[in-house]
């Protein structure tokens, strides 16, 4: 069997192995491949492993071969998975690798709004502490989390995983969810979403990007929250209208927000959030500590492993 990975860096940018794949067959991995190039780089493969780079229809139709598409991400809207589906070609996705590298994250960023340890540290290091008149000082207001509400929108795995934390820190949770499980119950208050608008210090997103939560956050909803929110993205861009969440954040109706995901990546220089002085973003990297990888990894091969013994797992074009 020849596999071919066409955008394998972010996964494995030289810290781990693609090993595994290896055993299965004559494996070719490209860090990136351009639109122009999907075709030739496919060249006559049978198992195709993308992570962003889009398979279209086209690209099943030049390439009649393939019988396998894995996709190093939870998310597959970068295949075409109806064409696919239509010439037998199952499309194997990685359903979950990094629920608690995400719930890490967010409590990374929340802590950062909290304590502004990076400014501090860099402050130190300018000679602030050296020169000062007391015996500490600090620059930014600090913030306690004990006895703040965290109100989750998106009570799922990673959802989940940030209440128990929120807990630990002893927050008071709520969470809003189009379904309620028990499992959730034992974490969280469930509430309306204007209820959790109004009440929550603390906002997190971690609902997927669907047509009902594209723009969750916008001047409406935003004009529902509490003075002095902050809010937490690391679920997806575009969930946030963000020339709202600018708008709000200059105006200091949001104390703060931290966004690992924005609406077009990697960020354009236009980005209203970039010119915040409240906002702090990051390149998308809540999925990315090397043990989450790995595990993605170990999923992906035990995927067409699981294909090549001829009981595909993961496929999410079965019904299609
Ligand atoms: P999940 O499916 O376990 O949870 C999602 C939850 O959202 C579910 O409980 C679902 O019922 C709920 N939901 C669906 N529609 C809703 C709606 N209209 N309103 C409110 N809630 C709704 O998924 P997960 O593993 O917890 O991941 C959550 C999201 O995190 C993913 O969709 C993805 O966008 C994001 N993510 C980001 C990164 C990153 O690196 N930044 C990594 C992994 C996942």
């Amino acid at each position: 069997m020849k596999i071919v990975v066409l955008d394998g860096y972010t996964e494995n940018p030289g810290d781990l192995s693609w090993g595994g794949f290896e055993k299965l067959g004559n494996l070719t991995v490209y860090d990136r491949t351009a639109k122009e190039d999907v075709v030739a780089r496919i060249g006559d493969a049978d198992a195709v492993i993308v992570n962003k780079t889009p398979l279209d229809a086209a690209a099943f139709d030049a390439c009649p071969q393939i019988k396998y598409v894995g996709v190093l991400a939870t998310g597959y809207n970068v295949v075409d998975v109806k064409a696919a589906a239509e010439k037998n070609i199952p499309v194997c996705n990685i359903p979950t690798y990094g629920t608690t590298a995400v719930a890490q994250m967010t409590f990374a960023l929340l802590l950062e709004i909290c304590h502004h340890v990076a400014e501090h540290s860099d402050a130190v290091k300018k000679g602030e502490w050296s020169n000062n008149a007391d015996w500490c000082f600090w620059k930014y207001p600090l913030m306690e989390l004990a006895g703040k509400k965290m109100g989750i929108i998106g009570f799922g795995r990673i959802g989940q995983a940030v209440g128990k934390l929120a807990k630990a820190f002893g927050m008071q949770v709520l969470a809003y969810d189009a379904y309620q499980n028990e499992s959730g119950k034992e974490i969280a208050d469930y509430v309306t979403l204007d209820e959790l608008l109004k009440e929550s210090d603390v906002i997190s997103l971690h609902c997927p990007l669907f047509p009902e939560t594209e723009g969750i956050i916008n001047e409406d909803s935003i004009s529902k929250m509490k003075d002095g929110v902050i809010i937490i993205n690391t679920s997806r861009g575009p969930l946030i209208k963000e020339a709202d969440l600018a708008k709000a954040l200059r105006e200091k109706k949001v104390y703060a927000a931290a966004c690992d995901v924005v609406s077009t990546e990697p960020i354009q220089p236009d980005n209203p959030l970039l010119g915040c002085y409240n906002s702090i973003l990051t390149p998308h990297i809540s999925w990315a500590p090397k043990e989450s990888r790995q595990r993605l990894m170990d999923i992906a091969v035990s995927n067409l492993e699981a294909f090549l013994a001829g009981n595909p797992v993961n496929v999410v074009n079965k019904n299609l």
